[in-house]
């Protein structure tokens, strides 16, 4: 029997080799070493090529099996995951090398969050920053007089729902010789691929629909080698890489997204019209309805499937009547973000829209009544019951 050794020295060191064998894992195993370490010295050597899964910020086993996940349903060649979908749309900025005088559009009526990093980014480098609606009927004759250098677009607005016209607005961009990326984030790559409609660049805020379960922040760009490369490149020197148990969590919850998008927008499409007809209701927004401004563009680039976004105005309401109706939601629950399983309400004039004036926001179309929703996958019928009834309470009040 060898000698036990000094507790110290055995606790560093016993069990620490994997057996190798035969099987493979059905689920992939959450890979936590940050750091791996060699028995041969030129395998060391080859591995800080960035190839080898040597140093967790440089490459990461759960990473970079959600790069492929993602990539695939992204239709793409290459992904690359980060710690969330701000420093996903940081990394696309920075990969642009872009010069003081450059212009970059953006949408008017997209996340504030994005704005007003890009917003900072410009001011600090000179870039000149436009923001357009890109679903009205000059975006595209706009972005050739504007010449940019990139234009971002957003799948489906928030909150309004508006869908722009992505291969004509792909068409401008690329006429100008711009780049053209597309957040996804609204309607998830289950019903949109973004790249087969013009994206050079699809990106996904991953902690909304990809996930699914409200559990992992995360961001996805996916795109051509020849994109994806230097952002992969730029994320070992800036460090914004997806940590492994974020990307497990992340992969897990993809595995049912296709799944979960058919009901999510099943869901929405049944509750909006049952909340349509309701006459305590008033203006649904849905692109999935025919009464939507976008329905017929919304038909052509998601043929399968709306999303599970809607949103309404309480019938004669105002900010008093929705924060009542958010305080009245039984079922549903009031939170700032999207993309759950549960259905998810909010305010959009105190919360995406918080930091526009009332003046902007009134011209956006961003009313005081006005209620966003993330239908999630509970029964259509209960979801619409439930919103009715907070708004029934809601106005009862009064
Ligand atoms: C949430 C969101 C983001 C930001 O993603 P985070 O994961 O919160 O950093 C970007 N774009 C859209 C459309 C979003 O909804």
């Amino acid at each position: 029997m060898s000698s036990p050794g000094k507790p110290e020295t055995v606790a560093i060191h016993a069990g620490t080799r994997i057996q190798n064998s035969r099987t493979v894992d059905l689920v992939p195993p959450l890979h936590l070493s940050a750091v791996g370490w060699f028995d041969s010295s030129d395998d060391l050597d080859a591995s800080l090529d960035g190839r080898d899964f040597v140093y967790g910020r440089i490459r990461g086993q759960n990473a970079v099996l959600l790069e492929e996940a993602v990539a695939a349903l992204e239709g793409a060649a290459a992904a690359a995951v980060f710690g969330s979908g701000m420093a996903a749309l940081r990394a696309l900025w920075d990969a642009q090398g872009f010069q003081s005088g450059d212009r970059v559009v953006m949408p008017a009526d997209g996340y504030g969050a994005t704005r007003a990093l890009y917003k900072l980014l410009a001011a600090r480098s000179g870039v000149e920053l436009h923001a357009l609606t890109l679903g009205a009927e000059d975006a595209p004759e706009r972005i050739r007089t504007l010449r940019p250098r990139m234009v971002l677009a957003e799948s489906i607005t928030n909150p309004l729902l508006s869908v722009p016209n992505l291969p004509r607005l792909a068409l401008a961009a690329h006429d100008v010789g711009a780049a053209f990326a597309v957040d996804g984030t609204f309607s998830s790559p289950a019903l949109q691929r973004t790249l087969a409609q013009g994206a050079d660049y699809a990106l996904q805020s991953s902690t909304k629909w990809i996930n699914g379960h409200s559990d992992a922040t995360g961001g996805t760009v996916a795109g051509s080698a020849e994109r994806i490369e230097p952002l992969l490149a730029a994320r070992v020197l800036e460090g914004a890489i997806l940590g492994p148990f974020e990307a497990w969590l992340t992969l897990r919850g993809l595995r049912t997204l296709p799944v979960r998008m058919r009901v999510h927008s099943a869901n929405a499409l049944a509750v909006a019209r049952l909340l349509a007809e309701d006459s305590r209701v008033t203006r649904v927004l849905y692109p999935g309805l025919p009464s939507h401004p976008d329905h017929q563009v919304a038909a052509s680039l998601l043929p399968s499937g709306s999303g599970g976004m809607l949103a309404f105005e309480i019938a004669g309401g105002g900010r008093d009547e929705v924060f009542r109706f958010l305080e009245r939601v039984k079922l549903a629950r009031p939170a700032p973000t999207l993309g759950d399983v549960a259905t998810l309400v909010m305010h959009p004039a105190t919360a995406a829209a918080r930091r526009m004036t009332p003046e902007e926001r009134a011209a956006a179309g961003i009313t005081e009544n006005l209620v966003r929703v993330s239908v999630g996958l509970e029964d259509a019928e209960d979801i619409a019951r439930d919103l009715l009834q907070a708004v029934d309470a809601a106005r009862g009040r009064r």
